[in-house]
């Protein structure tokens, strides 16, 4: 696209066109390079590429071509310097710690974030001296007091599984910077399509590629997103040192996937807030989370920072657990797994799957009730999977 200044075009011309560099053999669409290493022309190039001197590819665990496209095109659609892509979602989170951070390092996390992030800050990190502090997603004065000396990082999810909470990012980057910490926003749930979080101040972006970039449920991979000093520089030391990296044919599946994201996200969207809306009219529902919805605590803030409410809606059936699982088990075109950001819609009981390990005193602290539903609204016909809910609602 040399004719062009890429960054002059609009979000969904990028997604679909945005770092690909075509070969000699004029491929329409991107290219696999499934390759671990790099042939030299002589010794002397060799040496010109180990020691930096000269521009290129050497090893597939540094850099490959496939990859690169990905992470090109992923870094213009956040609004980002640099990306670099990773094995895993927890891959991009555990690279960002290890790249910024050092023994004696503090974070200050919200509480309602993915359980493996928590396991990983908990369990992993604490290991090598750095400790994680937990608070309210939505209490900027629990943010503030929580931060310490040694705080380098805030770390956020937003909107936040399941109960769709959200975080003011433009308020929590003002606050990280008065305190001299950095913002991470694992911006999993919007995607770019629906939430740019550098551009509100945030430092850092984290994406699990699993989810809605992919959008098929095909591959698993992540990737950090940022400027060039952090991710360009720290972050990637680690990764091409460490080697969580992601693979050309996984690369080359999220590209498929960025290609469709607008239209994608926006289906979502719109399915997402059609079944919210039907069910705040069931007699069996006690209360909806969706930020589309006006009885959403945060719905106008989440109206000012997302360009759509996203495809996670939760409810809370009357009659507790039983009913729950009478609900989803009556289902038949919902998944029954915690898996979310797919075509094919899934639904989750929180209370006994992705929040099971927290005792019954900790679940009430984070807002699980036992008639917790999560839906991950897939495209499928709203019309069927409204009629699929009804079944659920008959079976009560
Ligand atoms: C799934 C998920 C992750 C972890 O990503 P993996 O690709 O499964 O490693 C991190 N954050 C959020 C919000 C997720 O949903």
């Amino acid at each position: 696209m040399s004719k062009v200044d890429e960054n002059e075009l609009a979000f969904e011309t990028r997604a679909i066109r945005a770092g690909q560099q075509r070969t000699a053999e004029g491929e329409h669409s991107e290219p696999i390079f499934p390759t671990s290493s790099y042939v030299f022309g002589s010794a002397a190039e060799a040496a010109a590429r180990f020691s930096g001197e000269q521009p290129g590819n050497i090893y597939s665990r540094f850099t490959n071509p496939t990859v690169r496209t990905f992470e090109q095109r992923l870094a213009s659609l956040e609004g980002g310097e640099r990306c670099v892509a990773t094995a895993s979602g927890m891959a991009a989170i555990l690279a960002t710690c290890a790249g910024l951070l050092k023994a004696g390092d503090h974070i200050v996390s919200s509480r309602s974030i993915f359980g493996t992030t928590t396991m990983l800050f908990t369990n992993y990190l604490a290991k090598f001296g750095i400790d994680t502090s937990f608070v309210a997603l939505t209490d900027p004065d629990a943010w503030s007091s929580a931060i310490r000396d040694s705080t380098r990082l805030l770390f956020v999810e937003t909107p936040s599984n399941p109960l769709t909470e959200v975080a003011d990012i433009a308020q929590l980057a003002k606050l990280a910077h008065a305190r001299d910490c950095l913002l991470v926003v694992d911006n999993c749930f919007c995607t770019p399509a629906l939430q740019q979080p550098l551009k509100d101040g945030a430092d850092i972006v984290i994406h699990s590629a699993t989810k809605y970039l992919d959008g098929q449920g095909r591959c698993i991979g992540g990737a950090v997103v940022g400027d060039e000093e952090r991710v360009g520089k720290d972050i990637y030391g680690f990764l091409r040192t460490a080697g969580p990296t992601m693979s050309p044919f996984n690369a080359w599946v999220f590209l498929k996937g960025l290609e469709t994201l607008s239209v994608r996200m926006q289906a979502h969207c719109e399915r997402a807030l059609a079944l919210a809306q039907w069910l705040e009219a069931q007699a069996g529902v006690e209360r909806v989370y969706y930020p589309g919805l006006k009885s959403h605590p945060q719905h106008a803030l989440a109206a000012r920072q997302q360009q759509g409410s996203g495809g996670i809606v939760s409810f809370d059936v009357r009659g507790g657990k039983a009913s729950a699982w009478k609900l989803i088990d009556a289902t038949a075109i919902f998944s029954i797994t915690a898996n979310l950001g797919d075509t094919k819609s899934t639904v989750t009981h929180p209370a006994t799957t992705t929040h099971g390990r927290l005792t019954p005193e900790q679940r009430t602290e984070a807002g699980i009730g036992d008639g917790l539903i999560r839906l991950a609204v897939g495209l499928e016909s709203v019309d069927d999977l409204k009629a699929d809910l009804a079944r659920g609602f008959a079976a009560l």
